[in-house]
């Protein structure tokens, strides 16, 4: 296959250009939105891509038009081989962006630095440090908050990413947007996504329109600026005039991006995943450790995604609980 082939087009002809790994299936935190409260059963060690498989199959990525990647987890600053991973993927010219809890990147700065990574996506999801333990089992806030602020001090691109959920954060909004006031950064507003074992229920979203509600109640219409979204934006971009940062709100369940949709996953034990609301994988590193060609694979995951959340075309069918009870726990795809 030459780097004009096509195996990266689907038969709705979105073309994929956007690659997200997962690096490790293991976190330092335990978001119980994320990872069921039993826990996961992680794949055995020799299961999951080593830093030459995970430089391999990128590179195949790119050579078939991939231009972005954003490697997350599991948390991908607890993989002991991170600094390789980095440098490597650096050397692809790729625009490379990490996915992060942030509790330990103040370790990381340099590393990040040298490799040419300037935004960072962290997730925080209260501003309370109290609600934040709670949702996370780890009484980790001040660090998170406080390395937030650095990674904005040492000039980052910062996206603060929250998931809202009914009754337990959504009266929050109007604080995160008020971060936005002092600070470049740009707060994520998420609509909580169904995965096995976590509690799913359509009744705990916030929805984009309930966002947008609460917003206005504190902002006047003549305040809140609507921002040009890029093309492939899963983001509806906001600003408040004068604030010095912006925030957006990703309306996956209710307001679904998936017409422009040019992503594709890669989970650390090497499945790829057409789709975050789909249940449906396909092996490539068993392919690719017997020596095969991964490109056939590739490209019939491709072929065969749906047009619209892994095939969930009303709102109704996810509410069917089967449907995410097949889909792996957040913690193990890389959200
Ligand atoms: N450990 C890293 C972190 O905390 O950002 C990367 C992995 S985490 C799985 C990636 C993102 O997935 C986080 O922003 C998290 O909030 C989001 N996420 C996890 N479960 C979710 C759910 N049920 N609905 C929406 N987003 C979810």
């Amino acid at each position: 296959m030459t780097s004009n082939s096509s195996i990266l087009t689907d038969s709705h002809n979105r073309v994929h250009t956007y690659l997200r790994i997962s690096l490790i299936e293991r976190c330092n935190l335990r978001c119980t939105y994320c990872m069921p409260q039993q826990g996961i059963k992680l794949s055995p060690r020799s299961h999951l891509m080593t830093y030459e498989e995970i430089f391999e199959i990128a590179s195949l990525f790119v050579k078939h038009g991939v231009t972005k990647i954003r490697l997350t987890g599991g948390e991908p600053f607890i993989r002991k081989d991170i600094d390789v991973i980095l440098h490597k993927l650096s050397t692809l010219g790729v625009e490379l962006s990490v996915t992060t809890n942030a509790l330990l990147i103040d370790r990381f700065i340099p590393l990040l630095k040298e490799c040419g990574i300037t935004n960072i996506n962290v997730s925080l999801d209260s501003l309370d440090s109290d609600r934040f333990s709670h949702i996370t089992r780890r009484n980790e806030f001040e660090k998170v908050y406080k390395n937030i602020f650095l990674l904005v001090k040492e000039g980052f691109n910062v996206k603060v990413n929250s998931v809202l959920i009914k009754g337990f954060n959504e009266d929050e909004i109007i604080d995160f947007i008020e971060l936005t006031k002092q600070s470049p950064i740009v707060v994520r507003f998420i609509e909580f996504m169904p995965f096995d074992g976590n509690k799913w229920d359509l009744s705990k979203i916030v929805s984009y329109a309930a966002i947008m509600e609460s917003v206005r109640e504190e902002f006047s219409a003549k305040t809140i600026e609507k921002l040009k979204d890029s093309p492939n934006d899963t983001a509806k971009n906001y600003k408040i005039k004068g604030y010095r940062g912006s925030f957006a709100v990703i309306s996956s369940v209710t307001n679904p991006f998936c017409d422009t949709c040019n992503r594709l996953r890669l989970t650390a034990n090497g499945q790829l995943k057409n789709c975050l609301f789909s249940a449906k994988e396909s092996d490539i590193l068993t392919s690719l450790r017997n020596g095969d060609s991964i490109e056939p694979i590739i490209q019939k995951a491709v072929q065969k995604k749906f047009k619209i959340r892994g095939g969930m075309n009303n709102i109704d069918m996810l509410k069917e609980p089967q449907r995410h009870s097949q889909n792996r726990s957040m913690i193990t795809i890389g959200g």
